[in-house]
């Protein structure tokens, strides 16, 4: 994944005419963390992982991005995913830096007890390298509000009561209200200005889904209460379609019970990969990166990508839908709600002060609009397509707070 995110970011830094010395500061990490985390399972065996958290970049304030526990997690996967995040933060102007980790491990085999041991143990490895003013994770795949609350209460232990440590965590212990919605509803707002551009609206359009997570399942009800329809789903277990549009409430309660979206009652089967494929005027990919490729780009039959996940289109991939057409709503830009809400998070437990849902919603929007036109408007001027024009951005906004920092005030392109 570490050659797509450094091809993009090559393909934008070439339009700054940025210097090597100046993309080799921007593209290296900070810091990376490996450790090894050992627990016992609940019949008292020996339990051996692997951690990681990379931080990328802190030029624009503290380390932000999520923890993923997955066995794809290992530290060049980490690596570009924290790069992802500096771009990220940039685009929507929040003040952070990037970062990103995770655990090595199967969460589907351990039990919550299991879980909540090897999170606890990870914070004890990791507590001087994160804290509100330096490095604050937040969920990801397999990660979510309760494991949030782990983490912050096992750093409690340390250094008291800190909530500002992670965001995402539950409303009753200190989360935002609107952050579990939050990167489904900013992908949305964000897909409602790029089709007010092209002068039509969510209205009867026909959306595809891959992963029915935290992502997928609110972009889905988001999109259902514009007017969209969701005519097909698939995330790790199968597929579902329905041409009259599925039920995205009752799914989302049958996924809470079941699992996945498998075997729900009232839609057809289908294999989950066909998803990605399916005729449909949009396509969000909102499972995990990779999964567009040479190999299928030329059968997707959706006019617009909204990339709900992180690093879902491969460049060969991205080449592949340039000339077909295909405009791609690129991660930085699409799935950026949710460290914006994630913002509002840490600001409110800074302040010790909460907002309610409305005042959540109307910033997001505002934000979320704001970082659309920002983008739409470099693409426009340079000719160039929206993720070239995101990374011009924030590549442009770290560099500039990058070089401001230093002692030796450097041109970008010296
Ligand atoms: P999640 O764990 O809540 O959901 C993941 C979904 O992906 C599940 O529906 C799962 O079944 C599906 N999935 C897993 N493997 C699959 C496979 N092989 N084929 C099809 N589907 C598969 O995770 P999430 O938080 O919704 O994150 C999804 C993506 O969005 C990730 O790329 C993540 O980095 C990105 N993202 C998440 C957030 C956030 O706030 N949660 C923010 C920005 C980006």
């Amino acid at each position: 994944m570490i050659e797509q995110v450094n091809h993009y970011f090559h393909r934008a830094a070439d339009v700054l005419g940025i210097s090597p010395t100046v993309r080799e500061i921007l593209l290296t990490p900070k810091r990376t963390i490996k450790v090894e985390i050992v627990t016992q399972s609940d019949d008292g065996k020996l339990m051996h992982h692997l951690g990681y958290r990379v931080q990328h970049n802190r030029s624009r304030g503290p380390m932000k991005g999520g923890l993923r526990y997955h066995p794809l997690v290992d530290e060049d996967h980490a690596a570009a995913l924290a790069g992802l995040m500096t771009w990220k933060t940039a685009v929507v102007d929040v003040p952070f830096g990037g970062a990103k980790g995770g655990i090595n491990c199967d969460p589907s085999k351990l039990s919550k007890t299991e879980l909540s041991n090897i999170t606890r143990a990870f914070v004890r490895e990791l507590k001087e390298m994160i804290g509100p003013n330096i490095d604050i994770p937040a969920p990801d795949v397999n990660t979510n509000e309760e494991v949030m609350a782990w983490i912050m209460d096992e750093y409690a232990n340390f250094y008291g009561h800190s909530p500002a440590v992670v965001t995402g965590k539950p409303v009753h212990l200190f989360g935002s209200e609107g952050r579990s919605e939050a990167t489904g509803r900013g992908a949305i707002i964000v897909l409602e200005e790029w089709l007010k551009d092209e002068g039509k609206t969510l209205k009867d359009l026909k959306i595809a889904i891959q992963g029915f997570g935290n992502v997928g399942s609110f972009a889905a009800r988001v999109a259902v209460e514009s007017g969209a329809k969701v005519v097909a789903v698939g995330d790790h277990g199968g597929g579902v379609n329905c041409a009259e549009g599925l039920d995205v409430e009752a799914l989302a309660t049958w996924v809470r019970e079941n699992g996945s979206v498998k075997g729900y009652p009232d839609a057809d089967a289908m294999p989950s990969e066909e998803v990605l494929t399916w005729d449909v005027d949009v396509l969000i990919p909102a499972a995990l990166d990779g999964v567009l490729t040479k190999e299928n780009a030329r059968d997707v039959r959706a006019s617009v990508i909204l990339e709900g996940a992180n690093g879902p289109t491969n460049f060969d991939a991205a080449e592949i839908f340039e000339e077909r057409g295909i405009t791609v709503i690129p991660d930085i830009l699409a799935n950026a709600g949710g460290v914006t809400v994630s913002y509002f998070e840490w600001t409110q437990n800074i302040q010790q002060y909460r907002w309610d849902l409305e005042h959540v919603r109307q910033e997001l929007t505002k934000t979320m609009q704001r970082s659309y036109r920002d983008v739409r408007r470099i693409a426009d001027e340079k000719k160039i397509d929206l993720r070239t024009a995101a990374f011009v951005l924030a590549i442009d906004r770290v560099s500039t707070a990058a070089l401001s920092r230093n002692v030796v005030k450097q041109s970008l392109s010296e």
